[in-house]
């Protein structure tokens, strides 16, 4: 059976990446490499947006979010969280794991943070060092204003530090126009990559607080990472070679399409998942919801795990399911990297007759033909 990967992340990597990959391994101490690592540096601050040196980790995304907290903060720094699902509360984990206590904005799950809130929240912390949020918010599918929330950070003396691990290359963000501090992102997601690489940009801002943090760190300190690719064009420890030699592939694919393309085409696929879902009869889980996944909510009476295996087991398709307390609560269609048209008509068609067979009142086809109709342009869609 064939097999298709719809998940907000690891996602699909296309056949050039994976032949990129496959080469010998090459030294990471050699001409040959530091050029690697020179070109896909300037990629990336193209898919960033933005003119900062980005760092590279050999890490999954959560490597960069403690890089993040330790190169920021220093013992009794007064940082704010806001939590709109499962990863904002990742971002307190970590600080909590290094003796700080933040102040969490929380939301209810598939809401948006609001930018008043933060005002409000920074005029009562004075003093705040950091605010930390995600660019989309994977675990409920919403996306955050970051650009609002940057200002208002801004305009209390706090850096804005931004976890765009799902939102990278799918979601529409500009980080230097938008004036973002810090940004980190992973290879498994929007960068048609496998899991193993991890980049943070920092602006000026942000270095200026980078410089003054004195929370512990070895493997992540920025400033070790900035000295070797400006003086040597090197990382300061073994990267993962052959990952960077696929970044090259991937990286090209995106600029060769051009990133302005790239927003506009993922934002259709999810105005069409979202399309399909309610000509399905369902129901969109996310208030404000973010391009790069849908999350959806189970229908009541289904038994949310059973849909997703017989998804699985049956057809082949691999959707994620909810994280935490939404475990079989809701069920969620990425649309990000490689993903494209056919593989979210092959998700819908799937699900279709997923629900058929769990005996849920379904018009087979009808979700399918309502995502037909938005990539058609016959309809804008949701
Ligand atoms: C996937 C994801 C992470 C975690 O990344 P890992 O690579 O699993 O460590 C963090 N934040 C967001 C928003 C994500 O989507």
């Amino acid at each position: 059976m064939k097999s298709f990967l719809l998940t907000p992340g690891p996602t699909p990597v296309p056949e050039e990446v994976l032949l990129a990959i496959a080469k010998p391994v090459i030294h990471h101490r050699t001409k040959e490499f530091g050029q690697l690592l020179e070109h896909v540096t300037e990629q990336l601050k193209n898919v960033f947006q933005t003119k900062n040196d980005i760092l590279t980790f050999t890490s999954s995304g959560t490597g960069s979010m403690e890089a993040c907290v330790v190169n920021t903060l220093s013992p009794g720094d007064k940082a704010v969280v806001l939590d709109t699902g499962n990863f904002g509360t990742r971002w307190t984990k970590l600080i909590k794991t290094y003796g700080l206590e933040p102040v969490i904005v929380k939301y209810p799950w598939g809401q948006a943070a609001r930018p008043e809130d933060l005002k409000r929240t920074l005029e009562a912390e004075p003093n705040t060092k950091a605010v930390f949020c995600q660019l989309t918010e994977t675990s409920t599918g919403v996306v955050n204003d970051v650009r609002a929330l940057a200002k208002i950070a801004h305009e209390a003396n706090a850096i804005l530090v931004v976890d765009a691990i799902s939102g990278l290359a799918g979601q529409r963000f500009y980080q230097d126009e938008w004036d973002i501090d810090i940004v980190c992102a992973s290879s498994q997601k929007g960068l048609m990559l496998p899991p193993g690489l991890a980049f943070v940009s920092v602006n000026e801002r942000g270095w200026q607080c980078v410089e003054q943090s004195t929370l512990p760190k070895f493997y992540w300190d920025f400033k070790t990472y900035r000295k070797s690719l400006r003086e040597k064009k090197e990382t300061p420890y073994t990267p993962a070679v052959t990952l960077l030699a696929g970044a090259q592939v991937a990286l090209n694919m995106l600029i060769t399409e051009g990133m302005e393309h790239v927003f506009s085409r993922v934002e259709l696929l999810a105005r069409a998942t979202r399309a399909g879902i309610e000509a399905a009869g369902l129901e969109l889980f996310a208030e404000c919801p973010c391009d790069v996944v849908t999350a959806v909510k189970v229908p009541s009476n289904l038994d949310g795990a059973d849909l997703l295996k017989r998804m699985q087991d049956k057809y082949g398709v691999k959707i994620a399911g909810g994280q935490a307390e939404y475990k079989g609560k809701i069920f969620r269609i990425a649309h990000m990297g490689y993903i494209d048209r056919f593989d979210i008509i092959v998700a819908l068609s799937g699900l279709e007759m997923v629900l058929f067979e769990m005996g849920y009142n379904i018009k087979l086809g009808s979700g399918v033909a309502a995502a037909q109709e938005v990539f058609l342009g016959k309809n804008t869609g949701v």
